[in-house]
């Protein structure tokens, strides 16, 4: 099966490359970058510190790199993203969608492209993420507005985005727990004269720091206890194994829009 890596120069699309490598069955088709990247016509390998060439260069004709691959993996920005979901509806090739900070227009027309082909989509790739997500629909759904729901994440300096899009997950999560839509109780950047927390919000605090891959903290604060749930990411690995699996659960499907749980077979 050929995997073709859109943005393959940026931290995901490296690591992407890396695992596909070290993946049964699955061959790298390609990988594209925009147009005024410094690796455009350089060798793959080079991304990857790889001794010998793998015989495909880096390209900006995205297009090209849909036709000729079976499915395509996509870490790259919003607007990109929007662009490839729109290749992959002209090409038919499947595409995984890990890009996080879409508005909801964009993910509109991301969505759309799933009526002619395979659109997976997910903020967050990992395993344990997606049982937590699990985790919190349940924990809420039993816990009243007594319990104040906060969500916490940490991400590195370079991130653009916040809330991260596993965070914007977790507070759906909790939301859909409570039987209630997250654009109503969402109580997002706090500064200055608040006033006292209303009861039902999630509220959402966004870290940056470092080099962290990924931190994510449930708190359910209750009168006298408070339950915290934490993941952390210690390496893209198992985000771009994740991704991989995705790729590779992918072509078997009709087309429509999945997600993580759909992947690891938790619906
Ligand atoms: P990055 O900036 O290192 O990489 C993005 C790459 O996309 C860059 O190489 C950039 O040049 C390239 N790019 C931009 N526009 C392009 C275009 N038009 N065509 C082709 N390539 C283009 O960022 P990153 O840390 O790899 O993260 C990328 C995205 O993935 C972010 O939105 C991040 O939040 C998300 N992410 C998601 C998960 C998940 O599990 N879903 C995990 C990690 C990161």
């Amino acid at each position: 099966m050929k995997i073709g890596i859109v943005g393959c120069a940026g931290r995901m699309g490296q690591m992407l490359l890396k695992t596909i490598l070290a993946t049964d069955g699955a061959e790298i088709g390609g990988g594209s970058e925009h147009g005024r990247s410094e690796y455009l016509d350089k060798d793959l390998s080079v991304l990857i510190g790889a001794s010998e060439p793998l015989g495909l260069k880096i390209t900006a004709d995205a297009r090209a790199l849909f036709e000729a691959c079976d499915v395509v993996i996509d870490f790259t920005v919003p607007m990109a993203t929007v662009n490839h979901a729109g290749l992959a509806a002209e090409t038919g090739t499947a595409l995984v969608i890990g890009t996080t900070g879409m508005d909801k227009e964009q993910i509109a027309v991301v969505d759309a492209a799933a009526q002619k082909t395979v659109i997976m989509r997910a903020g967050n790739m990992s395993v344990g993420i997606n049982l937590l997500m699990g985790l919190v629909e349940q924990i809420s759904g039993i816990l009243d507005n007594s319990f104040d729901i906060e969500i916490v994440e940490m991400h590195h300096h370079h991130k653009v985005d916040a809330p991260s899009g596993t965070a914007l997950m977790l507070g759906e999560a909790a939301a859909s727990g409570r039987g209630v839509d997250l654009d109503s109780v969402s109580d997002r950047g706090r500064d200055g004269i608040t006033g006292a927390r209303t009861a039902g919000d999630i509220g959402f605090a966004s870290l940056r720091g470092g080099d962290v891959v990924g931190e994510h903290t449930v708190i359910f604060a209750g009168e006298g206890e408070r339950i915290e749930i934490t993941h952390k990411a210690a390496s893209r690995a198992l985000f771009a194994n994740g991704a991989v699996r995705a790729a590779q659960w992918c072509v078997d499907q009709p087309p429509g829009h999945y997600d993580m749980k759909d992947v690891l077979g938790l619906k």
